[in-house]
């Protein structure tokens, strides 16, 4: 499994030495019934990253081979003199790469063990304005569908995601959907998913909130709401109602035309899903946005089967780490601040109550400023690379690079070249253990290969490097299966129980989806039994209209800085990249790409290289990256667009957050377009140094 979609895969390790031999669907599994696509198979047989395989410990400024002893203790030494006098000198910064097993554990040290609010299982970066926006509306996490309801859908609408090219497996059951219905995609650029859709929505970049709230107001104006629905299981109509504003004063101001607005609200008339992604929640208006696709699905009765909001989730187990992890909520999406919950859960960790943070902490963009501006002074980051995949990232790396850095990775990352003790992990195909797909199924990772000697499991190193770090905490049976218990057993009675779900069960039905509070439950369609009767878990029990308003983008182009920066998903990349390149050492050409009006206006700064390839450098107010650009029609004028995974792209982007989520916006900043040979091309603001680590 590469992504969220969760396929079930049949690995076959090599007969000699370690590695996976071949990849391919397991025609027996529930989700994917055999489909898998290229991309999965082979990151998953072969990925390209340049693999840890001995422990690291900083010597003379050097990272140096030593032993898992020597790399424990340092990493213990390190990590407990940070937390001696503050439990929040140690930040942990965790990642839906983990198996659920792993993310319990080590959020079962951060919060239950170090007690730390700097805490983040990389959720924040992805899904947090999606979640944030189901919490107001449902008064639970998760997409209320699941993939059943996609052939039962007449309407499809993609709103700010590519699934053709980030979720190829569920991008085919939409298409397959859609040829007997209608696909709109709504999307500043011309996107692979835009191409095969029945009607592309070039909203401007940003727009997203405004044009939703536009399609409310239609859809409010030309009498196409719900009104029984809306009377029988929701909450806030009026207010809703009240804040709209006019459609097409609206629709000019996200930049399309009234024609797209009655498109979209047209097609809410039947049964429709409104699928998003990481274009609505990656802004400082993300759940707001959120929100407004949440409440054009209320208002619409598009709510039961073949219907409703559904958020497309990125990495492989980041479903997981929002049942599993403790960062937004305790396991089983306990409540974080309720004091029966924490008793709950302090009970079954058998820590003290009031070693638990009081509070979720401030997201990663926080967690990371803390090192300059706060307590923390030693982080321990498991399957993640935030040099790379934060924003602002040379701020970020000046800040870890001045506190204690333990990484936890199966590859050589850029965050890695910070660090001061490196802990080589297993990764997918070599560890036991469970993971959750976007839609709440629960299905079985196993290991294919044997591990090579000097890799060790997450789990492993959690508890090993928890055990010495916080007497007691990991004294109970270390094997997979019983910490997947022990967290099952957590979740029962929740929104998500998962107490009749075990490792046995796994083995036998391959797949099961949450809330399963017994043995025999596998959910479907969340908050309704016969697509009738509605229940939700909010205090009236109704669904609840949030008719929120976003706020202002962080930094619209302006005249120094005329272009909008976007960033988004290539085709083969993945994530930050590591396992899609061979190295850090060497990330390739950023290539990016352009209209080719806007390399016309800007040909005083483009210049092409002796291959005629068009160079330029994009400048933004936080750093400059020398491009490759690429003439694309694809992108709207005035826009730049880079890839994800390139480890140049963050060095651009804006760290503003959004406040309700506290999710970065990575998708919209403004740029400048210099010539790479350009002298006089000053730094944009001279970056105060945060002072270093003792
Ligand atoms: S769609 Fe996602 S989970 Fe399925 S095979 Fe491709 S990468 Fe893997």
């Amino acid at each position: 499994m590469r992504c969220a979609v969760g396929c079930g895969l049949i690995q076959r390790g090599v007969d000699i030495g370690y590695g996976i031999d071949t990849v391919r669907g397991n025609a027996n599994h529930p989700v994917n019934h055999g489909m898998a696509c290229s991309r999965g198979v082979s990151e998953t047989a072969d990925p390209d990253g340049e693999w840890l395989t001995r422990p690291l410990v900083r010597r003379d400024g050097e990272l140096m081979k030593t032993t898992w002893d020597t790399a424990l203790f340092e990493a213990r030494r390190g990590l407990a003199a940070a937390m001696a006098d503050d439990p929040g000198g140690v930040a942990v910064l965790g990642s839906g790469q983990q198996t659920n097993e792993a993310a319990y554990a080590l959020g079962k040290l951060a919060r239950g063990g170090i007690g730390t609010r700097y805490y983040d299982a990389n959720t924040t970066l992805c899904m947090a304005s999606a979640v944030t926006a189901y919490y107001d509306a449902f008064g639970s996490d998760a997409p209320p569908p699941t993939y059943e309801d996609i052939p039962e859908a007449t309407g499809h609408v993609v709103w700010g995601a590519n699934p053709s090219v980030a979720h190829p497996v569920m991008w085919r059951w939409i298409t397959d959907s859609a040829a007997d219905g209608d696909l709109i995609v709504v999307d500043p650029v011309r996107t692979e998913t835009a191409e095969a859709a029945d009607h592309h929505v070039a909203v401007d970049p940003g727009g997203d909130l405004t044009l939703a709230r536009a399609v409310l107001a239609h859809v409010v104006e030309t009498g196409r709401v719900d009104e029984a629905f809306v009377a029988e299981a929701t909450t806030g109509f009026d207010d809703l109602c009240a804040s709209l504003p006019d459609p097409a004063v609206a629709a000019d101001r996200a930049g399309v035309a009234m024609n797209d607005v009655e498109r979209i609200a047209a097609i809410l008339d039947d049964d429709t899903l409104i699928y998003w992604g990481m274009g609505i929640n990656q802004s400082v208006q993300g759940a707001d946005t959120a929100g407004a696709l949440i409440d054009c699905c209320l208002a619409t009765g598009n709510l039961g089967p073949g219907s409703g909001p559904f958020s497309l989730t990125g990495q492989a187990n980041s479903m997981g780490t929002r049942v599993c992890s403790s960062k937004g909520t305790w396991p089983g999406h306990r409540d974080f601040d309720d004091p029966a919950e924490r008793a709950v859960v302090a009970d079954a960790w058998e820590v003290p109550v009031d070693r638990l943070p009081d509070d979720t902490g401030p997201g990663p963009v926080g967690v990371v400023d803390a090192i300059d501006s706060g307590p923390v002074e030693a982080v321990y980051a498991v399957a993640t690379n935030p040099v790379a995949g934060m924003p602002d990232a040379t701020a970020v790396a000046d800040r870890l690079a001045d506190a204690f850095l333990v990484v936890q990775d199966a590859f050589r990352t850029e965050t890695v070249e910070h660090a001061d003790v490196v802990l080589p992990a297993a990764t997918w195909g070599e560890s036991d253990g469970t993971a959750i797909n976007m839609e709440r199924t629960v299905s079985r990772v196993r290991p294919a290969s044997d591990l090579p000697r000097g890799v060790r499991t997450d789990l492993d190193i959690i508890r090993s490097l928890g055990g010495v770090l916080v007497e007691d905490l990991f004294d109970g049976p270390t094997d997979p299966a019983a910490v997947f218990d022990e967290f099952a057993a957590l979740t029962a009675g929740t929104d998500a129980d998962c107490s009749g779900i075990s490792h046995d069960r796994l083995d036998e039905e391959l797949a099961v989806r949450w809330p399963a509070p017994d043995a025999e439950t596998s959910a479907g369609y969340r908050y309704t039994d016969d697509g009738d009767d509605w229940s939700f878990p909010t205090p009236s029990g109704r669904a609840r209209f949030t008719a929120r308003k976003g706020r202002a983008l962080p930094e619209p182009p302006d005249e120094s800085y005329p272009l909008t920066l976007t960033t988004a998903r290539e085709a083969d990349g993945y994530n930050t990249g590591v396992r899609s390149r061979d190295s850090p050492d060497d990330p390739g050409p950023l290539v990016g790409r352009v209209h080719p009006d806007t390399l016309a206006d800007h040909d005083d700064a483009v210049e092409p290289n002796e291959a005629d390839e068009l160079h330029a450098t994009v400048e933004s107010r936080r750093g400059r990256a020398v491009a490759r650009l690429t003439p694309d029609d694809a992108i709207p004028t005035g826009m730049v667009w880079l890839p994800i995974h390139h480890p140049a792209t963050n060095e651009l982007t804006h760290p503003a957050t959004d406040p309700r989520s506290d999710e970065p916006n990575l998708k919209q900043c403004a740029v400048r377009l210099v010539s790479p040979a350009s002298e006089s091309v000053t730094p944009v603001f001279e970056r105060e140094r945060p002072p270093q680590h003792p």
